[in-house]
Formats: structure tokens, C-alpha cells, sequence
């Protein structure tokens, strides 16, 4: 009881949509640029005010994220919405920032040295390097940064990542000056008390910096694991609306956590999201007919819970 009544419950959190690139990333069905506008201005719609709204990669790796430009150069005038593309090296960087139309810059280091050899071809050292690159260069040409440190809570060849590890890479992001650091759960192996604990050290490093994190639901402990990080006094949620991201062809991948269900957990407990819930749903189930099979969020399938008369 203890440890419940030292949990922090904050006012409010602040909700990073990223379906439209990690959520459709790891869809098998090739979604069209316009239904990805579509997308993205339900997102704002249902109160959305940072989106990840693609990544500047190879197109040969990630056919889903080929139109990169396309989507960008459609993307709505709001100078209320902070666009985020996520780029892997300075040459994505300099494809980003080429549109114009992105106002941060995604950038990944990876906390073990196997798993960031599978994903980018480099040391988990090199991987820190070039995010510190990418993020000095979006500085330099007016626009921000964030960094998020993947299989920060595991990794799917080397096991357990020391919180040592995890805090060490943070300490040297934040030397490049992003506009925070997220903490992913990539292959979605996370426990709620692991997450409480590093969340709080990594946030604890790199005060006044912000914490993020990112869940995937693969073992179903994403909802559990945004309460603890929020507790934990991570100030920044990604989400991706309807729990996008579940391949039916690659075993073992699973989507985000659901934006619908993540808003209704933090609302009905008192913290603000700035999002609309019955938008969420709404579009939620519109996308559901655009990958054309039921998407795993709960709360979309969910009879409405009275409103207080
Ligand atoms: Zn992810």
C-alpha cells in the first residue's frame, strides 16, 4: 500500500499518435497515401497534436513507407500539429528535413550491439553517435529532435538490457539536446515494475529532460506498463490507434498500445490526454475496414460507458 500512495498521478500526460508510421509500418497490407492522409487527419481530429506520420528509410526495407515525400508534401496546414518523421541516419535526416513539411526528427539508437546490427547495421555505440548526428542537425537547421532508445527493456537476441546500459545511452543523447528521450519496449517483453524503476532512473539522469515511452502489446502487459511509466513520472505516451501493427504473417509481432484504450485508461483515472475518445473510436473502426480485419484494441469493441446524466 505503500508503494501505491508514493505513486504520482499527474494531471495530465501528453499523447504522441504514431500509427500512421509505426503502426501502419508493420501492417502486411499496403495502405494508400490517401487513406494514410486520411489517417492522420482523423488523428488530429480526434485531438492529436504530435503525429508520427512517417519514416524517411529505405523503400525496399519498408514498402509501406515508400511515399514518404508524398505524404508529407499533402500533409495538413496546422501549425498547431507537430509533424515527426523518423529517420535512421543523416541521409533520412536530409530527406526529412527536404520536405519542409516535418518539424521533428525521429531518431533510433538501439541498446544492444546485436539488435542494432539487425536493425541498422551498426554497434549500439555507432547507433547513439548517429542519433546525437541527426538531432544536432535538425538543431542547425531550426527544426527539433527526439530520440527514442530502442529494446530498452529487452532484446530479442541478447535477453535482459541492464538499466546501466539504457541510462548510460540517455545521458548521452541528451548531450545533443533533443526535445526529449523515449524509452521502447520494442518486442513488447516489459514488466510493470521494470518499467517503474527505469523510467524513474532514466528520468532522474536526464532531468529536466522528458521521458516517452513506447509499448507494444505483444505479451499483453502494454496498458499495464503505460500506468507504471506514468506513475514512474514518464510525461509523453505513444499510442497507435487501434493497436495497429499485429503482422497476421510474422508470428510474434504485435501493434502499440492502443490509443482508444490507452485515452480511456488515463482519462476515466483523471489524467488529461487532450483527446476526444468517441473520435478515437470512430477511427479506430474506420481503419479497421482499411487493413480489413478486426484491430486489436478493446475499448472500440466496448459498448460506451454511460455518461454521468
Ligand atoms: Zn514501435
Amino acid at each position: 500500500m505503500a508503494l501505491m500512495a508514493a505513486m504520482n498521478i499527474p494531471q495530465s500526460i501528453e499523447f504522441v499518435e504514431v500509427g500512421p508510421r509505426d503502426g501502419l509500418q508493420n501492417e502486411a497490407v499496403l495502405v494508400s497515401t490517401d487513406n494514410k492522409l486520411s489517417l492522420i487527419e482523423r488523428a488530429i481530429a480526434a485531438g492529436a497534436r504530435r503525429i508520427e506520420v512517417t519514416s524517411f528509410v529505405n523503400p525496399k526495407r519498408v514498402p509501406q513507407m515508400a511515399d514518404a515525400e508524398q505524404v508529407c508534401a499533402a500533409l495538413p496546414d496546422r501549425i498547431d500539429v507537430s509533424y515527426i518523421g523518423l529517420v535512421m541516419n543523416i541521409r533520412g535526416a536530409e530527406r526529412a528535413l527536404a520536405t519542409g513539411r516535418i518539424n521533428q526528427l525521429g531518431a533510433v539508437a538501439v541498446a544492444t550491439d546485436t539488435f542494432a546490427m539487425a536493425n541498422q547495421g551498426q554497434s549500439s555505440d555507432e547507433s547513439v553517435e548517429a542519433a546525437k548526428a541527426i538531432i544536432t542537425l535538425a538543431r542547425s537547421e531550426g527544426r527539433n529532435a527526439q530520440c527514442t532508445i530502442a529494446a530498452s527493456f529487452g532484446c530479442p537476441f541478447e535477453g535482459e538490457v541492464p538499466d546501466e546500459r539504457v541510462i548510460a545511452m540517455a545521458i548521452a543523447i541528451a548531450e545533443a539536446d533533443p526535445v526529449e528521450i523515449a524509452l521502447a519496449d520494442t518486442i513488447g517483453v516489459a514488466n510493470p515494475a521494470h518499467v517503474a524503476r527505469l523510467v524513474a532512473r532514466v528520468r532522474e539522469a536526464i532531468s529536466p529532460l522528458a521521458v516517452r515511452v513506447h509499448f507494444h502489446n505483444t505479451r499483453n502487459t502494454g496498458l499495464a506498463n503505460v500506468w507504471a511509466a506514468v506513475g514512474a513520472g514518464a510525461s509523453v505516451v505513444d499510442a497507435s490507434v487501434g493497436g495497429l501493427g499485429g503482422c497476421p504473417f510474422a508470428p510474434g509481432a504485435a501493434g502499440n498500445v492502443p490509443s482508444e484504450d490507452v485515452v480511456y485508461m488515463l482519462e476515466r483515472a483523471g489524467i488529461g490526454t487532450g483527446m476526444d475518445l468517441e473520435r478515437l473510436i470512430e477511427t479506430s473502426k474506420w481503419l479497421s475496414g482499411v487493413i480489413g480485419r478486426k484491430l486489436p484494441g478493446m475499448v472500440a469493441q466496448s459498448p460506451p460507458f454511460p455518461k454521468a446524466a
